[in-house]
């Protein structure tokens, strides 16, 4: 379950982007969000701060990888499409761009020639503390377009090392953001108790759907045996 915000400020064009955005990732995968706008930030009982996402007004795109704890926030420009907020929601969950892949040289060409030096970290390559899965993915929501952040628009700045084509960088969830994700979360529903329930469609690492004797069967595991949550405790959570 990730925490968020929205920032007092926020404005209503950034807020139905960042909603249809937490919606699409719900449906696609197995992440979930609470949104905590007006709650407590600080654990009422242990004292603790809860990690939490604020979204806030921005001229930039820009999200931490991962939490961080405490409070994070993720920037969003105005008038983005729904792409960019599924993008740094994705890096606030822990995912890093596409071309950053560990095993990357062996499917792609950068030109950094072509990259202004401030902003050739773009083009990092990850090699440790880095979970990817399958083979490197054009279609990614997390891959750059071929031309991103080039100085001369008219060469492109990453090509295929199969035939030196280009593309662009994909605007939804593909089939491996989606694999990514359902490899690491459980879709929790937001409850106010310690049962781990889990919400109707559960999918698997391969993107397929539990059963309904699967889901339970793990619900039941997750809550030591008991695959019965209690009758109380649910909590709203609109977006
Ligand atoms: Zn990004």
């Amino acid at each position: 379950m990730v925490r968020f915000v929205y920032a007092p400020d926020l404005t209503t064009d950034r807020r139905n982007i960042i909603r249809q955005a937490l919606i699409h990732w719900e449906a696609n995968t197995n992440v979930r969000f609470y949104n905590a706008t007006g709650e407590p930030t600080v654990d009422p009982t242990y004292g603790f701060a809860y990690p939490y996402i604020e979204f806030v007004n921005s001229t930039v795109n820009s999200s931490h990888v991962g939490r961080i704890g405490g409070r994070q926030v993720i920037n969003l420009a105005f008038f983005q499409p729904t792409s960019a907020a599924i993008h740094e929601i994705g890096h606030a969950i822990g995912l890093r761009h596409e071309q950053s892949r560990y095993d990357r040289d062996n499917s792609i060409n950068i030109n950094l020639a072509n990259v202004v030096d401030s902003l050739e970290h773009n083009f990092n390559k990850y090699t440790s503390n880095y979970y990817a899965v399958g083979s490197i993915d054009y279609n990614s929501v997390m891959m750059y377009d071929s031309d991103a952040f080039a100085i001369n628009p008219a060469i492109p700045v990453m090509t295929k090392k199969l035939d030196g084509s280009t593309w662009t960088g994909g605007d939804i969830l593909s089939d491996s953001d989606r694999r990514w994700a359902n490899s690491i979360y459980r879709p929790y529903v937001a409850r106010s108790d310690t049962y781990a329930e889990l919400a109707p469609v559960v999918y698997k690492s391969d993107n397929t759907v539990m059963t309904a004797s699967e889901r339970l069967a793990y619900q039941a595991y997750l809550n030591n045996g008991n695959s019965t949550p209690p009758n109380c405790c649910r909590l709203p959570n609109d977006f």
